[in-house]
């Protein structure tokens, strides 16, 4: 079932905004398909829909028009309750703007702990858990300290460990390198990557960066409220090897035709076995 093999399903999916009397169309047609465990990251020029859909996939916004499903969820029918619940339990969510992420009068630690205290977890069950994901995330040196007294990268990275805090099998980053510096950022990326490995959390990054295509699985492309292209990545190649065009056409790279040896592993499909969860972040049924 479709349903089974994705993690996030959405077809023909619109959003329109009405300010006064405009309507504005920010997604028009979003067909996408995100299996369990993917490492992903949509590309696109400010303007492009990007944080729009991912506001939807977060349970922030609902959708206009189309089929959006994220696990058992189905977003369009969904109720404000039910998004809540989901938004609490199925997602972890990191903003480019540092300030959004961490209250800035907390600690690290605190600020970790917070998302857990609407879960049914015991005080002591909740520290250790901080501990646990402070360790993962080698944040020790800075757990005592305020968000203002630690680097923009350092920030991002507790913000990552905040949104994993209630275990969620979605982590979703807007801009999460934004504000940050490419040695910063390479670190920040990095640790998303860590976490996708070991936890198997399916991670979706949207950024105007192309550069971001270094640090995961699949890429695709945005563009004026559409999904346009899909790069298909070989981490050990780096090379682009093959183009799956919006209408699903497939577009060889000119430099590859020339060299007449197309990689026969080149696949759809992202590699299963990283779906291996953590003890620590072992999700409760
Ligand atoms: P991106 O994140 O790629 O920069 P957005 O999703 O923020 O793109 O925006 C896509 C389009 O939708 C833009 O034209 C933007 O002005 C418009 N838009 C986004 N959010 C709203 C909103 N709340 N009200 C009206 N228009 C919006
Ligand atoms: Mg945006």
């Amino acid at each position: 079932m479709l349903e089974d093999k994705y993690h996030i399903s959405c077809t023909g999916l619109y959003k329109i905004f009405k300010v006064s009397d405009l309507e504005v169309v920010a997604l028009r047609g979003v067909d996408l398909a995100i299996e369990y465990g993917e490492l992903l990251s949509i590309v696109g020029a400010s303007g492009s829909g990007k944080s729009t859909l991912l506001n939807i996939l977060a349970g922030y916004e609902s959708p206009s028009a189309g089929d959006v499903n994220v696990g058992e969820f189905d977003l369009l029918g969904i109720n404000q309750k039910e998004a809540v619940e989901y938004r609490k339990k199925e997602v972890g969510f990191v903003w480019q703007q540092t300030g959004k992420n961490l209250v800035p009068y907390l600690d690290v630690f605190s600020n970790i702990e917070l998302p857990m205290m609407a879960s049914e977890l015991s005080g002591k069950e909740r520290k250790l858990k901080v501990k646990e994901l402070i360790e993962f995330l080698n944040l020790d040196s800075i757990s005592t300290r305020l968000p203002e007294n630690i680097s923009g990268g350092e920030q991002q990275i507790a913000a990552i460990a905040v949104a994993l805090a209630n275990q969620p099998p979605l982590l979703l980053a807007d801009e999460p390198t934004g504000e940050l510096d490419d040695e910063t950022s390479d670190m920040v990326l990095e640790k998303m990557r860590y976490v996708n490995k070991n936890f198997g959390t399916t991670v979706v990054i949207v950024t105007h960066d192309p550069k971001i295509e270094d640090h995961v699985n699949r890429s695709i492309g945005m563009r004026d409220g559409k999904v346009v292209k899909e790069v298909l990545k070989s981490r050990r190649s780096k090379n682009e090897y093959v183009v799956i065009d919006s209408f699903g056409g497939v577009q060889i790279p000119q430099e590859i035709l020339s060299k007449s040896r197309i990689d026969s592993k080149a696949s759809l499909t992202s590699d299963k076995s990283k779906i291996s969860l953590n003890k620590i972040l072992k999700r409760k049924k």
